[in-house]
C-alpha cells in the first residue's frame, strides 16, 4: 500500500468522525476587492493547445485575488523577505541555508521584495500544461519557456513576452490541467469550486516561490530554515504562510473533482523523546482524548508505508530516515472559505500588527489523525468522540482505568 491509498483507508475508516465537522452551511461566496497583480493578469497567460484562459479568467480571478494577497501583504510577505536577504550559511552536512538578518523586516527591505516580484511577474508566463502532458504536477517552474512539457507544439505568438531585462532566469510555470477542468466544469459544487480555488492560489505562489528564486540567482535552493532536511522553497512558503500543506484529495491526479483538502504532515522521530515531543504537541492542538484503536473499537495492524510518497515528505524527512510521525488533518471548508473574505482578512492584519509577527489562522475544530511508524511498528492515533457509541464505551474504559 502507498502512503495515498493509506490516506484514503484511513479517511474510509473514519468517516463518522469527519462527517461531525461537515457544516450544512451555505457558504458565503468571494468577497476580496482587491487587484490582482500585474504578474498574474491575463496577458500573462500562455495562449495556444489548452489554453482558453480568456474564457475562464473570470472564475480564476478569485484565487488570484487571494494569490496577490499573499504576495502583497507585508507580513505574508516576510517570508520572501527573508528568502531574500537572509545571510548564507553552511550546515555542518554542508547545506547553504539562511540566518535571520533583522533587515528583513524593515519597510525598506518589504519595497525590494515587491520591486522584485513586479519584476519577476514580467519575466515569468503562466500556462496550463499541455494536454497531452503525461507529468503528474499540480504546478511546475521552468527555467526557461523551452523546457516546458510539448514546448514545440506552441507557437512563438502564444508565450507572453518578456517585459524586463532583469533577473537570472526567465522562468514561466505551469499549471496542471484538472484546474482549467475544474474551473469550466458546470457540475462542479459550489464547495468543489470552492477548493480548487484555493488549491490553485496556493500552487501558484508555491510555484511563484520557486521562480523568484530563479529570478534572484542561478544554483540550487537554500534551505529557507536551518531545521529543514532538503530544500524546497514551495513547501516552505505553505507551511509559513498556510500553517498547513494541503493536499487535495482527487481519486487520480487527473480528476478535476476537489471532494476534500487534507493537510499532512511529516516530522522524524528518530528517538523515543523526540517521538513523545512530536506526539504530544500535535495531539495538544485537540481538546479530545486519542486513541489507537479504530471505529469498531479494534487494535488494527496499519500498513507499513514509507514516507516518500507523502507529499512535502522530502522536505521535512532525511532520505533515509524511518521512524516518523504523519498528522492528517481534514482541512475544513470554513477555513478554506475564510481566505477569500474580505473582512476576515482584515480581522488577519490588525492581529498580525498588534502580535507584530505573521501567524496563520488556526484549522479550528476538525477531524484529524496520526500516523506512526516506529522501531515496534505502525500506529494510528484519533481522538475519541463522546457522542458516538464505540468511543463513548472507550472513554468509560479510559475513567475505570484512572479510577483504578
Ligand atoms: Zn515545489
Amino acid at each position: 500500500m502507498d502512503s495515498f491509498h493509506l490516506l484514503q483507508a484511513i479517511r474510509h475508516e473514519f468517516d463518522w468522525h469527519v462527517r461531525q465537522h461537515q457544516g450544512t452551511e451555505v457558504y458565503r461566496a468571494p468577497s476580496l476587492t482587491n487587484p490582482v497583480l500585474p504578474m498574474f493578469a491575463l496577458d500573462r497567460w500562455a495562449t495556444g493547445p489548452g489554453q482558453d484562459t480568456s474564457d475562464i479568467y473570470t472564475v480564476m480571478r478569485p484565487a488570484l485575488q487571494l494569490a496577490s494577497m499573499w504576495l502583497t501583504e507585508d507580513l505574508p510577505l516576510l517570508w520572501f523577505s527573508h528568502l531574500t536577504f537572509g545571510h548564507r550559511r553552511r550546515n555542518a552536512a554542508g547545506q547553504v541555508y539562511l540566518e535571520m538578518n533583522p533587515h528583513y523586516r524593515t519597510p525598506a527591505a518589504l519595497h525590494t521584495v515587491k520591486d522584485n516580484l513586479h519584476e519577476f511577474g514580467k519575466t515569468n508566463f503562466f500556462a496550463f500544461a499541455h494536454p497531452d502532458c503525461k507529468e503528474k504536477f499540480a504546478g511546475v517552474t521552468y527555467v526557461k519557456k523551452e523546457s516546458m512539457s510539448h514546448y514545440r507544439e506552441f507557437s512563438r505568438t502564444d508565450f507572453p513576452p518578456v517585459l524586463s531585462d532583469k533577473g537570472v532566469y526567465k522562468p514561466c510555470i505551469c499549471l496542471a490541467q484538472r484546474f482549467r477542468g475544474a474551473f469550466r466544469s458546470t457540475n462542479a459544487s459550489a464547495n468543489e469550486r470552492y477548493r480548487a480555488l484555493f488549491i490553485f492560489a496556493v500552487v501558484l505562489c508555491h510555484e511563484v516561490a520557486h521562480g523568484y528564486y530563479m529570478f534572484l540567482e542561478s544554483g540550487n535552493e537554500p534551505l529557507w530554515a536551518e531545521n529543514e532536511k532538503n530544500p524546497e522553497l514551495g513547501f516552505s512558503w505553505e507551511l509559513s504562510v498556510l500553517g498547513h500543506i494541503p493536499v487535495p484529495n482527487g481519486k487520480t491526479a487527473s480528476n478535476d473533482r476537489f471532494q476534500e483538502i487534507h493537510a499532512i504532515r511529516l516530522l522524524e522521530a528518530p528517538s523515543s523523546a523526540v517521538r513523545d515531543k512530536v506526539l504530544q504537541s500535535l495531539a495538544g492542538s485537540s481538546r479530545a482524548e486519542f486513541t489507537t484503536r479504530d471505529a469498531s473499537g479494534h487494535y488494527r495492524n496499519w500498513p507499513v508505508v514509507n514516507h516518500g510518497k507523502f507529499r512535502g515528505a522530502t522536505w521535512t524527512m532525511s532520505s533515509d530516515a524511518q521512524l516518523f510521525i504523519a498528522s492528517f488533518h481534514v482541512v475544513p471548508m470554513h477555513w478554506v472559505v475564510s481566505w477569500f473574505q474580505k473582512d476576515i482578512w482584515e480581522a488577519l492584519k490588525a492581529r498580525w500588527v498588534q502580535k507584530k509577527m505573521y501567524e496563520p489562522p488556526a484549522l479550528g475544530q476538525t477531524f484529524m489523525a496520526i500516523y506512526e511508524r516506529t522501531s515496534n511498528g505502525v500506529q494510528v492515533h484519533r481522538p475519541l468522540y463522546p457522542g458516538n457509541r464505540v468511543d463513548a464505551m472507550i472513554l468509560e474504559e479510559h475513567r475505570k482505568s484512572v479510577q483504578k
